[in-house]
């Protein structure tokens, strides 16, 4: 099968032909239809320090992706043959004290697909039946290839209640623009969100939120100005792990203020210490997505009508992969995805996937 392997210490990805993942105990193969590009996709691509210390090639990476299940092991049960499923890529211990107590997301073992082990750029991947996410309502390939980040964003979003309350979200990649769009649909009072890209704020206008900031050019009390509002934020939501935005972040928190912090910062630095403690602000890291609350949370959602569709703005065939991830990595857009499904190569659309498209997916015929 064609997989996109790191294949040597250097910066770079490579298409080969490998052979196709087998089946073990308790898991599922998929055929894989789509992938999502990542930031751990960019830093393995670009082989940083990061990459060097971690990934024991070759590797087959992706963990972001969609497909069809061809294969399940004997024994496996609720996940089906043509089922169309995502998959969760942290591979818990079961074992730990946080996994016997049905917190997964907490497992100290935590193997990463695609990053520990072979992942979901490739024709087929395997997974654990425990970590496949069964779509039983309609959903686009392209949207069910996003789990993984929409989760991360998910995770974050609802780590604290939202309803009515004045939310900042810092950053407007991916995850913080569907963090954006399920604060709006939860029933938040304002979103703010702020970036530098005015690329990535105009995706932002267009998911509803009621102000998208470019700090390159505003200050967050501007924009509350704007916003008429007159204490702090009460809800944060890092997404940026940039030291100044989450000063700022933590400048503007309401006293009493709540912050989730997925952002993740590459090194160490210092923070106003005092307002954490005089304005009496929570920070909670929040990382992946907890299993399986999390996932049912983001496929009612979309059951609910979130539109997540302006988020994926690129789309390339899985041959095109080099371009693809120099767009990713440009940082300008939102989600770009790969089609694995080999047909003809898709035109870089824009285009919303429509009624008819999903209703073609359940009909298992994508
Ligand atoms: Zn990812
Ligand atoms: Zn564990």
């Amino acid at each position: 099968m064609k997989a996109l392997v790191k294949e040597k210490a250097e910066p770079g990805l490579w298409l080969l032909d490998v052979p196709e993942p087998e089946v073990g105990p308790g898991e599922v193969k998929i055929r894989v239809l789509r992938t999502g590009i990542c930031g751990t996709d960019l830093h393995i691509r670009k082989y940083d320090d990061w990459a060097r210390n971690t990934l024991k090639l070759p590797l087959v990476a992706g963990h972001e992706f969609s497909g069809h299940v061809v294969e399940v092991a004997p024994g496996v049960e609720d996940v089906a043959l043509g089922d169309l499923v995502s998959g969760e890529g942290h591979l818990v211990c079961g074992k730990c004290r946080n996994c016997m107590a049905g917190r997964r997301h907490l497992c100290r073992n935590t193997i990463g697909l695609g990053v520990n082990r072979d992942g979901a750029f490739a024709e087929y991947v395997t997974l654990p039946a425990t970590n496949v996410w069964v779509h039983r309502t309609p959903v686009h390939p392209d949207i069910a290839a996003i789990f993984d980040p929409f989760g991360n964003a998910v995770h974050t979003a609802l780590s604290f209640p939202l309803v009515g309350e004045d939310v900042l979200i810092t950053g407007a990649g991916p995850i913080g623009l569907m963090a954006a769009a399920v604060a709006t649909h939860v029933g938040a009072r304002n979103v703010m969100i702020t970036d530098v890209s005015d690329e990535r704020l105009d995706l932002a206008a267009k998911l509803g939120v009621s102000l998208a900031l470019n700090v390159s050019r505003s200050s967050i009390e501007e924009g509350m100005r704007r916003l008429q509002m007159r204490e702090g934020f009460d809800v944060g939501l890092e997404m940026s792990g940039n030291p100044a935005a989450v000063r700022d972040m933590i400048a503007h928190m309401t006293h009493g203020g709540r912050i989730a912090m997925l952002g993740l910062p590459a090194e160490e630095f210092a923070i106003d210490w005092a307002t954490v403690v005089t304005s009496m602000i929570t920070i909670k890291g929040i990382y992946g997505r907890e299993m399986f609350e999390t996932w049912y949370n983001m496929s009612v959602l979309l059951e609910k009508g979130l539109d997540l569709s302006p988020v994926i703005t690129h789309r390339f065939d899985y041959r095109d992969f080099d371009a693809a991830f120099d767009t990713a990595a440009g940082g300008r857009t939102g989600k770009v995805i790969l089609d694995w499904s080999g047909g003809a190569r898709p035109e870089r659309a824009r285009h919303e996937p429509t009624e008819a498209e999903a209703a073609a997916t359940m009909n298992r015929s994508a």
